[in-house]
């Protein structure tokens, strides 16, 4: 059994939370977004945790995603709504696959303000209402995407996805939403919506200009020091001269097995961690382990954790949470635990 690893581990209490949190908050129910294996967290823990807590909607950005959602049988229940189009001529796509016997209520129709990503755009808005109208069809749903970056022009595209839901028939479609993350945190509830269409705020992550205190990191990045090393009789850190590394010409170097081969790169080095409490500085990144300047209170076996609160990392590694969470690889083991200490 491999011992002293860092594994990721994933509190259900966090997550429920910040699912309750978000559903009771914003007064609207919650379509979690799990693209990108769950934004590094493992699509299949966080899909199960959801499910088996009777939240059963699901995003994704592309179809393979949704196939490893649908491959796992106990989720047979689950909703699945893929971003990723699949032709350009939407309109007809829409008539094709009415026509060949798939369900309305299985379609949700993407309006395109412009954005350009896909979805339906307001040149065709006539001819799909008398389609819709001729033919008395019902949708899963329908949503747009927020993309603007100002104030002023969210508030334009809000309105005009309103307009657009009201001139189709609000009434035809069972799921309406329209806002990220960041647009929950700007904008707050709006009538027209059913859902929030969330990632980052499940996760308990803090994204681009907006803080919720509320919210809880779902992960936990931690493992055991596996050696230490006393630097007094080496001058080598890994294969690097150790004049060139320390920063506060530390006596000890501890050994994490932790490194960019498990997605932890290598701008984490002159970063903290935190191991009894205490932040130490991460020295050297290999591939396969981390090298951290301790003192002589760090023991073998002793707890480390990396990220302890992500949000901080953000500004000092000049990456985004999505870019550091998402590379994480397979390599590191994912567990479920109720409650992180
Ligand atoms: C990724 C994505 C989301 C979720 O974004 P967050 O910022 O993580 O909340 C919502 N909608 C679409 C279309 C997306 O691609």
């Amino acid at each position: 059994m491999a011992i002293n690893s860092v594994k990721m581990y994933i509190s259900e209490k966090n997550l429920i939370y910040n699912m309750e949190y978000l559903k009771s908050n914003f007064n609207k129910e919650v379509l979690a977004v799990v693209k990108s294996n769950a934004y590094g967290h493992d699509i299949n823990l966080i899909t199960k945790l959801l499910y088996k807590n009777g939240y059963k909607n699901f995003a994704v950005a592309r179809l393979v995603e949704a196939q490893k959602i649908m491959l796992n049988t106990s989720l047979s229940q689950a909703e699945i709504l893929i971003f990723e189009s699949i032709g350009k001529d939407f309109l007809n796509i829409i008539k094709e696959a009415i026509e060949y016997g798939i369900l309305p209520e299985k379609i949700q129709i993407k309006i395109d303000f412009g954005f350009g990503r896909n979805g339906i755009t307001l040149d065709y808005l006539e001819k799909l209402k008398k389609y819709i109208e001729k033919k008395n069809l019902f949708f899963n749903g329908i949503y747009s995407h927020l993309f603007a970056v100002c104030h002023r022009d969210g508030l334009k595209i809000i309105k005009k996805f309103e307009d657009v839901v009201n001139f189709l028939g609000k009434e035809r479609f069972k799921m309406i939403h329209l806002q990220n993350s960041s647009a929950i945190e700007k904008y707050g509830s709006l009538d027209i919506t059913t859902h929030i269409r969330v990632g980052m705020v499940i996760y308990g992550l803090q994204g681009d200009g907006f803080f919720d205190k509320n919210l809880r990191q779902v992960f936990s990045l931690r493992g055991q020091i596996a050696g230490i090393k006393n630097l007094e009789s080496s001058n080598y850190i890994a294969y690097n001269l150790k004049s060139n590394l320390l920063i506060n010409n530390s006596k000890y170097i501890a050994k994490v097995k932790f490194g960019y081969g498990d997605g932890f790169l290598k701008v984490n080095e002159n970063t903290k961690c935190l191991i009894n409490n205490k932040e130490y500085n991460i020295t050297l990144i290999t591939m396969d382990n981390s090298f951290i300047e301790v003192d002589e209170n760090v023991k073998e076996g002793d707890e480390i954790i990396f990220y302890p609160d992500i949000s901080f990392s953000v500004p000092i590694l000049n990456m985004n949470i999505y870019e550091l969470l998402v590379i994480i690889t397979s390599r590191v083991e994912k567990e479920i635990v109720d409650e992180i200490k």
